[in-house]
């Protein structure tokens, strides 16, 4: 199997979820048995470098990866382990200086 495809099972599974480099190891194993760790995690990390997945380091004690390329920030909950989208809609940008543009915004939202 070449490599773009598996790129495409590894967004497959991450698309619209956030999950750690195991985990997305476990779910494109069961769709190819064959495949082994240092490949998936090779394509994780690759495709986190051109941006294809979006890489988040340190959450719960965790990474996490997604395919959401979507702007949105994350509601982080460290007792529960809860880490899921929050749409940016609910977020104000302020005091911008005119002559940016917010062009990506990392924001992390931790229940006190
Ligand atoms: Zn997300």
């Amino acid at each position: 199997m070449r490599t773009h495809q598996y790129r495409d099972i590894i967004c497959d599974t991450c698309t619209c979820r956030h999950l750690s480099a195991d985990d997305i190891y476990d779910e494109v194993r069961a769709k190819e048995p064959k495949i082994g760790r240092a490949t998936v995690y090779r394509n994780i990390e690759s495709m986190a470098e051109q941006g294809i997945l979006r890489r988040f380091p340190w959450i719960n004690g965790k990474t996490y990866y997604e395919c959401n390329n979507e702007t949105h920030a994350h509601l982080v909950e460290d007792a529960s382990g809860m880490f899921c989208d929050f749409p940016m809609e609910h977020i104000q940008v302020n005091n911008i200086p005119e002559w940016y543009e917010v062009s990506e915004i990392r924001i992390q939202i931790r229940k006190k």
